[in-house]
């Protein structure tokens, strides 16, 4: 019997068939299909031990909190929400972590806005807190504790934290807290209602623990941390820390030896691994990579950044030999990524991200992301990019340099996906950023963006759901596509209303977050 129960709701705890990148779908409500079609496309049951409930592939951020507390001595382990009732008669505590609880982060929030209905994310999770099993186990008088990179947006649902009872809310890098957590709890003592992991509390290298239990699709973490210090951003609150290669390899090997044969090499920016400051530097990079294919049938990276990619391939062709190295070995044909592009104009670059074009001046912002896109399209990468809407400096004149830039950007394959900005980081403060206005400039930006990624995404579902097994996934996909292309005139008029509500300032996304919780 476990005494710690590590869970998080369906749109998390699944390998989404194995392709990362459809777990975006997670963060919309279903479009155009019944909810259990598109929670079956993007959110699959893993596979799960029938006896213990335990999923074969867990999150990772789970899974480093499982290995934690195993690490200290304590009976821990992932649970599959469907299999909670197993264990709530006799668990200390439940442990839930979680990307977007409530979906207030980017892009959950976006679909939110413009659909007006639910994102899954958030539904899910809420089924989840509302289920028999949860009430139960609070009933019993255990312990609740939540945390991942959500975290704070507990503090802006004071009702639903009460409600269910959540005892402690971790806000920061938790493995070393929830140790400490979890020996309170089991000598009866109580527990502080909301952690936040300072300098002093963030793990060194050492104190990282290796995963003892395989990860969502092999995924596994290389780096922390991100130099460019952009102003939106929370991962520039950590500290900057490389996992060595030998920490690595140990992970790999609990992966491989368990059947995962993908590897999903995790970093705020892939190419900074074992960087020279932003300058990326081949030996790492290869050391890394040669490793890595050792254990790997197939290879992918999570995020690179832009400057990083020009950066690589103009000092030794790094990015053409990388993707070269993998194709070579693994058969395939081209590595999907996650960027960011944020904006399009160079003034607002300079404000908001100065660091995020280094080496290179932020005022060659705009010409640095194009020349990315024409590289990666070169060697084989397929960016989905985000732009950042609603930045607190931001101009109409900006929107329309975003425009612009996306235009120019259409001939490269790529999606690219608007994002409202949500108070996170060094604005983590500005708590009134969640009642924005979508405001006419920021419809310009988002019609741009629909129209980038419904050009590509029909060649780009076919070639990422290539396989045999994917064939189901990739019919539903291609349909998803169709039912948006038609519902494109429908979708324009809903813009347009907004921009009406715009105009006449009635339109607040807070608004609709309180429709939906009554
Ligand atoms: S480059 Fe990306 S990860 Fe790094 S600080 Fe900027 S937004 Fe954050």
């Amino acid at each position: 019997m476990l005494d710690f129960v590590i869970t998080v709701d369906r749109t998390l705890m699944t390998n989404h068939h194995g392709k990362e990148f459809i777990g975006f779908m997670t963060t919309s409500p279903a479009i155009g299909v019944p909810e259990f079609l598109w929670m079956w496309i993007c959110a699959p049951k893993p596979r799960i031990d029938k006896r213990t409930g335990m999923p074969l592939e867990a999150p990772y951020g789970l899974r480093k909190v499982e290995a934690a507390l195993v690490k200290a001595g304590f009976k821990a382990g992932v649970v599959d929400p469907d299999y909670l009732h197993k264990y709530v008669d006799h668990a200390k505590a439940v442990m839930i972590g979680h990307h977007d609880f409530f979906a207030f982060c980017a892009p959950s929030n976006t679909w939110w806005a413009v659909t007006k209905r639910e994102p899954v994310n958030r539904k899910y999770f809420m089924r989840l807190m509302n289920s028999d099993a949860m009430r139960r186990f609070k009933k019993r008088g255990g312990k609740i504790i939540v945390g991942g990179p959500a975290a704070w947006q507990w503090l802006h649902v004071e009702d639903l934290w009460e409600r269910w009872g959540v005892d402690c809310v971790i806000d920061g890098e938790a493995e070393k807290v929830i140790v400490k957590i979890a020996e309170r709890i089991v000598n009866g003592d109580p527990v502080p209602t909301y952690v936040f992991v300072g300098a002093d509390e963030v793990p060194s290298i050492d104190e990282i623990p290796t995963i003892v239990r395989p990860s969502v699709n092999g995924l596994i973490e290389i780096m922390r941390g991100c130099p460019r210090h952009c102003r939106f951003c929370s991962v520039t609150l950590r500290p900057l820390r490389y996992i060595p290669l030998d920490k690595i390899e140990e992970e790999l090997k609990v992966n491989w030896e368990n059947g995962i044969r993908h590897v999903l090499l995790h970093s705020e920016d892939v190419l900074l691994y074992g960087a020279d400051g932003v300058k990326p530097r081949p030996e790492p990079l290869f050391r890394l990579h040669e490793l890595a294919l050792k254990y790997s049938e197939t290879l992918g990276w999570s995020h690179v950044s832009l400057a990083a990619v020009v950066y690589a391939e103009h000092n030794g062709k790094i990015l053409t030999k990388l993707t070269e190295e993998i194709f070579s070995k693994t058969g395939q044909k081209f590595i999907g990524v996650q960027t960011g592009i944020e904006t399009g104009s160079p003034r607002l670059a300079k404000i908001i991200m100065p660091g995020k074009a280094a080496p290179y001046k932020a005022e060659r912002w705009p010409e640095i992301v194009e020349e990315a896109f024409a590289i990666m399209a070169d060697v084989g990468v397929v960016p989905a990019a985000t732009v950042i809407l609603n930045i607190p400096e931001e101009t109409p004149d900006d929107c329309m340099r975003t425009v612009e830039l996306i235009d120019r950007l259409r001939k490269y394959p790529s999606l690219i996906v608007p994002m409202y900005l949500v108070p996170m980081g060094i604005l983590k403060d500005k708590a009134a950023l969640l009642k924005f206005r979508i405001k006419p400039e920021h419809v310009e930006v988002m019609w741009k963006c629909l129209e980038h990624s419904l050009y590509w995404a029909p060649k780009l579902a076919s070639m990422y759901l290539s396989d045999k097994k994917s064939a189901p996934v990739r019919a539903m996909v291609h349909l998803f596509i169709k039912f948006v292309e038609w519902k494109k005139k429908s979708i324009e008029k809903r813009i347009r209303e907004y921009l009406e509500m715009a105009a006449e300032g009635t339109y607040e996304h807070k608004a609709v977050i309180e429709a939906s919780q009554t």
